[in-house]
């Protein structure tokens, strides 16, 4: 077999592409995967070859350890593949790859628009510190279209920020009507694209930087918090590349290599819980203390049309709403009656999660409130039943 089998060849389906993208070759003594290259210091032979740098992937300038090493690479060209993107930069958590590219392509007196669904912390962080900098942001309604788009859209807009599926309340966003607004006035198009994960093709629809958590299923075992941005032209990268420098962004390489371990599987474990997250949302959605669930995959999703458009399948993330006759405490009671389900953020593990999405969750173009008290449901790799039989013993404590 070639060393460099892969993954060029796009042919391939996603399974064989996990399986293969990022590899050794036969360069480390065959062993199989990458190894971990731990390092700071990188050497060179004399003065003269450090002066010109060395000539590394790329032909890009490298001389220290913070630009990364071999296992970044094979993490950063598996990301690339996944997204369908030409470049990748590996950063240490979700949030980080989120901060990183506001930072690099916002200055002070530019306007940001964010999804009013957007996850929490890049709020957070655009009324934070951006604002701080003289950054300015609005928040837009996650269902806008391209009229809509363009009509938000000022003189100095340079971000479009997307999210879709929204964090927590799962609204699917029009982007190849929204990257049309803002490529027509300028502004750039970013994406968390950490639902979609290889469903969607970003760069395909228009979106000019895809973000990453692969803390979720990439890593896949919650124990690794990792993320990734990834662009499709030179001129993007290098605008990338140097705020990761400039602000000393680095990953850890054993980080990289258990997100490349868990890359390995990510494909079958995503097929088993897609099925498994519908089957739990579809036997929810016909339970009476149940007002709807918010699954972009059920039919009964508002933009499932879109979904169905853009998207070529789901994650197992998806949230729950209850008949309003049910207060917080009924939902924090079912909540925490449920023996399979931890309660805690994050997701993408091997095990399910339930949160209250009521009272955690920030909006100001809307309401974010859908008719009761909602929750999150993050299905993880147990067996559907056993999840449904425990889901159906903590709804028979709802109602007291
Ligand atoms: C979790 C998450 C992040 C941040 O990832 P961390 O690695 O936990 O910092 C970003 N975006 C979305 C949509 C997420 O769910």
């Amino acid at each position: 077999m070639p060393d460099d089998v892969t993954t060029k060849t796009k042919s391939y389906g996603f399974s064989t592409r996990m399986s293969h993208a990022g590899r050794a070759g036969t360069h480390v003594h065959g062993f199989v995967n990458p190894p971990v290259h731990r390092g700071s210091t990188v050497l060179f032979p004399n003065c003269e070859a450090r002066r010109d740098g060395a000539k590394h992937r790329f032909e890009q300038y490298m001389t220290y350890g913070t630009q990364g090493g071999p296992t970044h690479y094979a993490l950063e060209d598996v990301i690339a593949e996944i997204e369908g993107g030409t470049r990748c930069l590996i950063l240490g958590t979700g949030l980080a790859a989120v901060a990183v590219p506001l930072m690099a392509w916002l200055k002070a007196g530019d306007h940001c628009l964010m999804p009013d669904s957007a996850y929490g912390p890049a709020r957070t962080l655009c009324d934070g510190l951006l604002k701080g900098w003289g950054i300015e942001t609005t928040y837009y309604d996650p269902c806008v279209d391209e009229a809509g788009m363009a009509a938000l859209i000022r003189p100095n807009t340079k971000v479009v920020y997307t999210e879709s599926p929204g964090s927590h309340t799962f609204e699917i966003q029009d982007i190849p009507a929204i990257a049309r607004a803002a490529h027509a006035r300028g502004a750039k198009v970013m994406m968390d694209n950490t639902w979609g994960i290889h469903h969607f093709r970003p760069f395909e629809k228009g979106v000019d930087v895809s973000i990453q958590a692969l803390t979720k299923y990439v890593g896949g075992h919650s124990d690794v918090l990792l993320g990734s941005v990834t662009v499709n032209n030179e001129e993007d990268w290098k605008t990338l590349r140097v705020a990761g420098s400039q602000l000393g962004q680095y990953a850890s390489p054993d980080d990289c290599w258990l997100a490349l371990r868990g890359v390995r599987t990510m494909a079958v474990r995503l097929k088993h819980q897609e099925r498994s997250g519908l089957e739990v949302a579809r036997w929810l959605s016909g339970r009476p203390e149940v007002l709807r669930v918010l699954h972009p995959a059920l039919p009964e999703h508002p933009q499932h049309a879109l979904w169905k458009r853009d998207f070529s399948g789901a994650c197992s993330l998806f949230g729950v709403v209850f008949q309003p006759q049910y207060a917080l405490q009924d939902l924090y009671r079912f909540i925490d009656s449920l023996a399979l389900f931890g309660i805690g953020a994050s997701w993408g593990g091997y095990e399910s999660l339930a949160i209250a999405t009521t009272g955690n969750i920030t909006r100001t173009a809307g309401t974010g409130e859908f008719g009761g008290p909602m929750c999150r449901i993050h299905v993880g790799l147990e067996e559907p039943a056993d999840l449904i039989a425990d889901l159906g013993q903590a709804l028979a404590r709802l109602a007291g």
